[in-house]
């Protein structure tokens, strides 16, 4: 295989780091087309609700599309959405529906789920079930290079003949036994050999008739087959969990590289695995959440996306009940230092040294998202620059001529992170979740805010008591400033 990472054209975006699974090193981001960076996501298995660990992988996917929109780059990213594989075949079949009408609901679910945690579409979000042309059509490509054999009505991929096969996974494939193979995708485990890219049906199973046979695409396949279609034989960034690593993407550069001689993905970004208290997500032991279940919780979309983004990629996650208390508060300090800051008057002119202060935090903000989207980093910037310029308004320092460069490092911010703008309360609406729990958004405490000062100017006072008593159910608190103003928190 050529070498791809000795053709980097230096530019001016290359101060970007991406840590390149297939390499084992932190590396410039350099794409293939100076500008442009077309990115292929591996997408739900639409056979139930995703949990949190897997959105774990999908916000991590939508800060790095998000940060390189901020850097300038055309991003291109499509997301498969697995709508057929063993579990939704046999499902399917004992509901006696059919596998488009079993995995509709789920499909929905998937994108409304995203759209409450803020996640931007990706450009092309394509189903295995609309490309099954597309996986014959691999296949047989594959087949011709002599790197296939049929056996029992399947095809399956002869692993000897390509000896570059563990090079992402760095798996050691010595001592494996030529031949041997297992025929579930699903099972597959570190000593599986061969794997199927076609399977013959089983019976009373739902099957395509093609050229290659009756049967169903294995699971690897399909996503070369998408890949390759809609972003070109060598794609730029190709992401997922850690557990898709082996054998899964493994198998996908064997597919890939076998059918075409070029490189398939330039860099392979690995997200880590998300624990839940410390132990690892299972439904036997009653810590296993899907999103749904946190909003029944009361946990707001923020929060969790929050969460989510704020631990880098490439370290494990400990999802916490703890750490949603402290999410939650942290979105609650962002948002109300933006209202304290839209809503007080401060002298006229500009300190110098938060105006420094300010620039300093929107450049380390970025400058940790270039470290291999080190959100950690970044977010710390952001929270110093919160603190000091909070001091300085409670100390009487801050000056009028500081809230708009401020105000343009949170913007960064919430470009990448999307928690600031308080629309839970819509976003759950919009998933079916209608709770007197969730807080009024910030345009209706303002109304409120404005109806009540409206009340205090005519001296109505009772009317504005009876306001501030609603706000309060509401949890947010008011104060009214020296200057007749008023500024107001959330609880
Ligand atoms: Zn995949």
């Amino acid at each position: 295989m050529p070498q791809t990472q000795g053709l980097a054209h230096p530019n001016a975006m290359a101060e970007i780091h991406f840590h390149n699974t297939l390499t084992g090193r932190k590396e410039p981001f350099v794409p293939l087309t100076p500008g442009e960076a077309r990115i292929y996501t591996c997408g739900p298995t639409v056979y139930d609700f995703a949990h949190i660990g897997n959105f774990r992988t999908f916000v991590f996917q939508d800060v790095l599309r998000r940060f390189l929109r901020m850097k300038g780059f055309r991003v291109v990213q499509v997301m498969n959405l697995t709508d057929v594989d063993d579990r939704i075949i046999a499902n399917a079949a004992a509901a006696g529906i059919g596998i488009r009408e079993y995995t509709e609901k789920y499909i929905q679910a998937f994108l409304d789920d995203s759209r409450a945690l803020g996640l931007e579409r990706p450009e092309q979000i394509v189903r295995a079930t609309d490309h099954i042309e597309d996986m014959v059509a691999l296949i047989e490509r594959i087949s011709q290079k002599t790197l296939t054999y049929q056996s029992d009505g399947s095809t399956y991929f002869r692993i000897s003949k390509f000896p570059a096969y563990g090079k992402l996974s760095k798996i050691d494939m010595s001592g494996i036994q030529a031949g041997a193979r297992v025929d579930v995708d699903r099972y597959e485990k570190a000593d599986a050999r061969d794997f199927a890219l076609w399977k013959a049906p089983k019976p009373g199973e739902h099957f395509w008739e093609t050229r290659i046979g009756p049967g169903r695409p294995g699971w690897h396949i399909e996503c070369s087959a998408m890949a390759m279609k809609y972003l070109g034989e060598t794609l730029d960034i190709h992401t997922g969990g850690v557990d898709l690593m082996f054998p899964h993407h493994e198998n996908e550069i064997a597919q890939s590289e076998a059918a075409t001689g070029k490189p398939f993905v330039r860099y392979w970004l690995h997200a880590e695995h998300l624990l839940v208290e410390g132990a690892k997500m299972s439904k036997s032991l009653g810590n296993f959440y899907t999103l749904r279940d946190l909003f029944k919780q009361g946990h707001k979309p923020s929060t969790i996306r929050f969460l989510l983004a704020s631990v880098p990629y490439r370290r494990q996650l400990n999802f916490t009940m703890d750490g949603l208390t402290q999410a939650a508060s942290s979105v609650e300090r962002l948002r109300n230092f933006v209202a304290r800051l839209r809503a007080e008057k401060f002298p006229p002119g500009e300190n110098e040294s938060i105006a420094a202060g300010a620039r300093q935090a929107a450049e380390d903000f970025e400058k940790g998202l270039e470290d291999d989207l080190n959100t950690a980093q970044a977010l710390a910037a952001v929270f110093d620059l919160v603190r000091d310029a909070n001091t300085a308004m409670d100390r009487g320092e801050f000056r009028q001529g500081n809230g708009a460069a401020i105000l343009a490092a949170l913007e960064k911010f919430d470009a990448i992170f999307a928690v600031v703008n308080d629309d839970d309360a819509e976003k759950l609406r919009a998933v079916g979740y209608v709770t007197t729990q969730v807080s009024l958004s910030d345009a209706e405490v303002e109304a409120l805010v404005a109806e009540r000062q409206a009340a205090r100017k005519r001296r109505d006072f009772e009317a504005a008591d009876r306001i501030r008593q609603q706000l309060a159910e509401r949890g947010i608190i008011l104060e009214d400033t020296r200057d007749g103003g008023v500024r107001w928190k959330r609880k």
